[in-house]
């Protein structure tokens, strides 16, 4: 039950250039509730680029 818990405050960061999913972080829904970003490095684009949660399915 603990494991289910832990999975929904995990999301994945995804590159808005390419769509690669590089990153995986986690959030607490009830502290943070506008959609995260983040620019970080995105092998596939090999620069740096906007990342944005995407939500695990
Ligand atoms: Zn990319």
């Amino acid at each position: 039950m603990a494991q289910s818990k832990a999975a929904e405050n995990l999301i994945r960061l995804k590159c808005s250039v390419c769509g690669e999913m590089n990153y995986y972080t986690r959030k607490n829904k009830k502290q943070v509730e506008r959609k995260l970003g983040y620019v970080k490095y995105c092998s596939s684009c090999r620069k740096r680029t906007a990342h944005k949660e995407a939500k695990l399915k």
